[in-house]
């Protein structure tokens, strides 16, 4: 099954938690536009330093270079049988340029509460291996070592989600004209969350 997919959410709603599980069980890659640009940050590329002012302060990139990137990654091979998009598009904007260059069979909205999703981000902590955890809901083993994002401090976390409320209504409403927008409850537990992730794909599946 050929399966072009977005999750959205607020930063914490847990998208890159249920893409990364997507992407290994339908072997579809995973594309993330923060990973994407925190590895450009952490190779110190041109782009990479642009993007860290932006991502410091916990604002959007222009979209002309969040497309770009978008255009590169979809020319790789790895895209031709699917993909997810997490953290892509962010404004109206990107969803209508991305309209033109993919068809996009499916919008899934993590819709969750805001006390959660600062109490996520702000207690969220990351091993050396990639492995997620957080200091309040699954605090890492004695002796791992781990870190924080720059930008998951409160002050940066409130301006995130400020950014994304004002963002979302317009690329909701340009999906839901579109009949593929659909929301489920992100602040339920993982696997009941993912339960209904792979419902919502079944029932593409058939059509
Ligand atoms: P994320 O990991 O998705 O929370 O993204 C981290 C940061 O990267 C955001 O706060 C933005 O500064 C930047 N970013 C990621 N994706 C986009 C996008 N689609 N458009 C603009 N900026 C983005």
């Amino acid at each position: 099954m050929i399966v072009n997919l977005i999750l959205m959410g607020a930063p914490g709603a847990g998208k890159g938690t249920h893409a990364k599980d997507i992407s290994r069980q339908f072997n579809i890659p995973h594309i993330s536009t923060g990973d994407i640009l925190r590895e450009e940050v952490s190779k110190g590329t041109e782009l990479g330093k642009t993007a860290k002012s932006y991502m410091d302060a916990g604002k959007l990139l222009p979209d002309d270079i969040i497309i770009k990137i978008i255009k590169g990654r979809l020319q790789k091979d790895d895209c031709k049988s699917g993909y997810l998009f997490d953290g892509f598009p962010r404004t109206l904007v990107q969803a209508e340029k991305l309209d033109i260059i993919s068809s996009i069979e499916s919008v899934i909205y993590l819709k969750c509460n805001d006390d959660i999703l600062i109490k996520r981000l702000t207690g969220r902590r990351i091993a050396d291996d990639g492995k997620i955890y957080n200091i309040y809901f699954d605090p890492p083993p004695e002796g791992i070592k781990t870190y924080q994002r720059d930008d998951d401090n409160e002050e940066t976390i409130r301006e995130r989600l400020k950014i994304f409320y004002s963002t979302f209504i317009p690329i909701m409403d340009f999906y839901k004209k579109l009949n593929i927008f659909q929301e489920i409850r992100g602040d339920d537990e993982r696997a009941v969350v993912y339960e209904k992730i792979l419902s919502i794909l079944e029932d593409l599946k058939k059509g």
